[in-house]
């Protein structure tokens, strides 16, 4: 047994850990990371993420305050618009049926921009987020959905950077060391107990901050919590999410909070592995599903493809392909549709298959009842509103199906123009939604909603923020924000009470 010392222990190197970390060390507190992974690994899901963030901007003044000056040819095809914190908060609510903890919405809405911005003085580098946006057939780019930047590089540049401020900052990271309980003394957390193989390590100091994920990873958690078919959904992220952060919390006493048995899962490709690997980052996403229409094995469509834009839909399709037979689906494209696909469609892994014909794409399809999906593309084909024009370059366009028992509310066009494609999907797991109640200040609380003395929580670990639905980007930012928060509640904590 080996005793390290530091003020502020800090479980998970994700944006969480790091932010607390340097929010912390800038308030002149002595900070200490502990990270289960190896080096090369490190990151959380972080690291695997599209680095897509949700802040508030007013306009392209703000836009370029991130991302440096826009030339002139840029602008002239780009209207950047803006996003208000009205328009987040009504999102946020929106997507997760009014159930939202106002308190953290609050708190996220109302820091995001300044937490941009520290982030950028940390050295992450952001890029207009481009390829969320919708583009007019001229050319045009229109930006809608609220998060008009995307870190450089995605998850492993904003990683990286991060990762560099805390070099810089000369914060010790322990890798390879599994916190697995918290330490109390007289009554307040003072450190933890962690895994170093088969080590065991007490690491001492004045209080703990878990930023250690939520439970994607641990398919025993996410069948008893998700649901039953949950162990069976592929794992978008890191590896090393098993839950430990929100086991050690509950055990000291804290408080659930929030959708425990909800979770961003999206649309991934069948062919990705059980648990992704950062090789293969994001490039099982299959998002665009709203240019086509998806089908199950028995050959019939079971979800609106156009309820809404992608920003708000795409985080809860997973779990509804995993309640197909077989937890598959297939996304159908014609010629009119794969133009729009993103980049990630043509990996070489892609579970793509192609034809000339329906028939003979059905004949690929392994599993599907041929006569019924059939019959399902020509039914849907004679529902489409054609009076309507479809538009690709921003809101919603309206154009719909009419007489279907599952509609496509926009979007909507014929399926009929080869070559036509289909891609097997499953659900893949990105992050869960049920972790634990913290005070303004990232102070968990205890079952009496009292803050439990040293304990401190930030990122995917705060409960009550996402139900249901999350609006894309507000994972990142979420994470960098209660980081913030944590680390400064944390210092404060230290600072006041010795
Ligand atoms: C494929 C993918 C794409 C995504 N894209 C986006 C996007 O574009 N925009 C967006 O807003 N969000 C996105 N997200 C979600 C986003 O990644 C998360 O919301 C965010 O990274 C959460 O940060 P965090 O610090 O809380 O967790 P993480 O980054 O997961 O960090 C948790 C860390 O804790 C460590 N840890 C776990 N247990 C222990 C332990 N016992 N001891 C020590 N360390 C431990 C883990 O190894 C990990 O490093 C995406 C996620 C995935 C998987």
């Amino acid at each position: 047994m080996q005793d390290i010392e530091a003020d502020i222990i800090v479980v998970g190197a994700g944006l969480a850990g790091l932010s607390a970390a340097l929010t912390a060390h800038e308030r002149g507190l002595k900070v200490i990371v502990l990270e289960c992974a190896p080096e090369d690994e490190r990151g959380g899901n972080t690291r695997f993420s599209n680095g897509a963030m949700r802040a508030v901007y007013q306009g392209i003044a703000d836009v370029e305050e991130l991302v440096g000056e826009i030339g002139a040819e840029e602008r002239a095809h780009t209207d950047f618009g803006a996003y208000t914190k009205e328009e987040y908060f009504d999102d946020l609510a929106r997507v997760t049926q009014y159930r939202t903890d106002q308190e953290m919405a609050d708190l996220l809405v109302a820091n995001s921009r300044d937490t941009m911005r520290w982030l950028r003085a940390k050295g992450v580098k952001f890029f207009p987020l481009y390829g969320w946006q919708f583009r007019s057939p001229d050319g045009s780019i229109r930006f809608a959905g609220g998060s008009a930047v995307e870190t450089y590089d995605g998850g492993e540049g904003l990683s990286g950077s991060l990762f560099t401020a805390i070099e810089r900052a000369g914060i010790p990271v322990l890798y390879r060391t599994r916190a697995i309980s918290l330490i109390e003394r007289s009554g307040r957390i003072v450190g933890v107990k962690a895994r170093r193989g088969r080590e065991v390590v007490e690491v001492i100091g004045r209080c703990v901050i878990l930023a250690a994920g939520g439970f994607e990873a641990n398919p025993e958690w996410r069948t008893r919590y998700l649901g039953p078919g949950f162990e069976l959904a592929k794992v978008r992220g890191s590896r090393f999410n098993t839950g430990d952060g929100l086991r050690m919390a509950l055990d000291a006493g804290a408080m659930p909070h929030g959708h425990w048995s909800g979770c961003h899962s999206a649309s991934w490709d069948l062919n990705a592995p059980d648990v992704n690997e950062l090789a293969y980052g994001t490039v099982f996403k299959r998002d665009d599903y709203f240019y086509g229409i998806m089908v199950n094995t028995r050959g019939e469509r079971f979800v609106d493809e156009g309820s809404d834009v992608r920003a708000v839909t795409y985080a809860k399709l997973g779990r509804v392909i995993l309640a197909q037979p077989g937890q598959v689906a297939w996304q159908i494209y014609d010629a009119k549709g794969t133009p729009f696909l993103h980049e990630e469609y043509r990996h070489r892994r892609s579970a793509r298959l192609r034809a000339d014909t329906l028939d003979e794409l059905a004949d690929k399809m392994e599993g599907i009842d041929k006569a019924s999906f059939l019959q399902t593309v020509a039914s849907f084909n004679k529902s489409v509103r054609r009076d309507i024009p479809f538009d690709p370059s921003g809101k919603k366009d309206g154009r719909c199906t009419v007489g279907l028992t599952v509609p496509k509310s926009n979007w909507a066009e014929t399926i009929d123009t080869p070559p036509f494609e289909a891609y097997a999907v499953t659900c893949g797991v990105t992050f869960t939604f049920g972790g634990v109640r913290i005070t303004t200040n990232g102070a968990v609380m205890d079952l009496d909603g009292a803050p439990i003395p040293g304990l401190f929580a930030a990122g995917s670990m705060v409960g009550g923020l996402f139900y249901f639905n999350y609006p894309g980007g507000a994972g990142l930012m979420g994470a960098a924000v209660f980081g913030r928060v944590a680390g400064a509640g944390a210092a404060e904590f230290v600072t006041a009470s010795g």
